[in-house]
């Protein structure tokens, strides 16, 4: 009889560092959580010496069942999360050019794992997969499409693997089947997606073919006109690189009011700050306008939900953006929206649409699927 599924690694291996989280999947329950940093850096020269040091945290285990590893890019390539084997290997090795500095590490923990724990499978869940039942009309770029079929060049989407965490428990706190529900999932942290959901499937979602389009992040810039990167490029004679790190790490709330840190945006704010009011009202209206476009598609949400650093915390965000969807019906509950980090019901008795705090937890969400994938 095949051996249950009991004890599950979760690991997010990034370049320099390696988290790791152990799940017992009888009880659902955490068992260990740590993190390894400076790797390559004055640390530990590798992931493979990284998950050394894992093993020694967790006092030589020798029950651990199976392992998930958090993958960034699965393109078209994996729709879903996969056992790992030679041939899954050698096609994530193609992919490394969809995340030139997060896949290398993502494969390389692959990898340490297979070495240290050896006989023990492999489960790869991409940050993209749920978002690949997006149709066409939604995923591609109105430009020539050579540039897909040469590049794949099209959205693809992130943090899918917490929009699916918080889409199965939406559908339980609705009492739906996840077959049944519709939503408008808000992840808001220091990068923040949203994703329209259809009978439990992805239909659009606000990141593209990277992680910077779509919302105001802590510091991304989301959607701009291309036009506008052109021209900053030319004036400034900026090399690609230069200018992928000017979007990404020094745009949204820091290039706006100071600080890619939501609290310290909002504290400015209360102070009379004007960029900083500025910047909350920006990162507000973006969503909104995300969340009403998102109700169209999905043709009218059984719940708005929220979570993420943000969406599970901050009051005052929250808040700025219900009051931009009275167009929906939807009405805060003033008292309600004070709840930080629980599920919670935050819009009023009366309001059209329900607005839902869920907290994620993407790794719990790897461990489910690690099970689901090996049976
Ligand atoms: P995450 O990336 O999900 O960890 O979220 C990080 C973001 O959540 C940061 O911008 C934090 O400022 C924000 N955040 C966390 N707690 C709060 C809070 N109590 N109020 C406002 N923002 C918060």
């Amino acid at each position: 009889m095949k051996k249950a599924i009991v004890k599950v690694l979760v690991i997010n291996s990034g370049s320099s560092s390696l988290k790791y989280q152990l799940f017992d999947m009888k009880t659902g329950e955490r068992l260990a959580k740590g993190l390894v940093e400076r790797i390559g850096c004055g640390g530990p020269k590798d992931h493979t010496e990284a998950l050394r040091k894992v093993v020694a945290d967790l006092g030589e285990p020798k029950d651990i069942d199976a392992i998930g590893h958090r993958v960034l890019h699965g393109a078209e390539v994996f729709k879903d999360s996969v056992k790992v084997d030679k041939a899954v290997l050698a096609k994530l090795d193609k992919l490394v050019k969809f995340g030139p500095l997060h896949m290398p590490a993502n494969i390389g923990g692959i990898r340490a794992c297979q070495q240290i724990f050896k006989g023990v499978p492999n489960v790869a869940v991409f940050d993209t997969a749920f978002h690949q039942t997006m149709p066409d009309c939604a995923a591609m770029y109105a430009i020539d499409p050579k540039y897909y079929k040469k590049m794949g060049i099209r959205k693809y989407g992130f943090h899918g693997t917490s929009h699916k965490f918080i889409v199965a428990e939406a559908a339980k706190f609705l009492k739906k089947p996840v077959a049944r529900v519709n939503l408008v999932t808000c992840h808001m942290g220091n990068g923040s997606s949203l994703a329209a959901v259809k009978n439990g499937e992805c239909v659009d979602t606000t990141m593209g073919l990277t992680p910077l389009a779509g919302l105001v992040m802590g510091t991304r810039c989301g959607d701009i006109d291309a036009a506008a990167v052109l021209a900053i490029m030319e004036a400034e004679k900026k090399t690609p690189a230069e200018m992928d790190t000017l979007l990404n790490k020094k745009s949204g709330l820091l290039a706006l009011a100071g600080s890619s840190d939501c609290r310290d945006i909002c504290a400015k704010a209360e102070k009379g700050d004007k960029a900083a009011e500025l910047a909350l009202e920006m990162l507000a209206y973006r969503t909104a306008l995300y969340i009403g476009a998102y109700n169209t598609v999905i043709g009218g949400a059984d719940a708005i939900v929220m979570t993420g650093g943000i969406g599970e915390n901050s009051s005052e965000v929250r808040e700025r953006i219900v009051a931009r969807l009275g167009a929906l019906g939807v009405k805060l509950d003033k008292k309600a929206n004070k709840v930080r980090g629980q599920v919670a019901v935050i819009s009023a008795k009366g309001s059209k649409i329900p607005v839902v705090i869920i907290p994620t937890n993407e790794e719990l969400m790897i461990a489910r699927d690690t099970v689901r994938v090996l049976g």
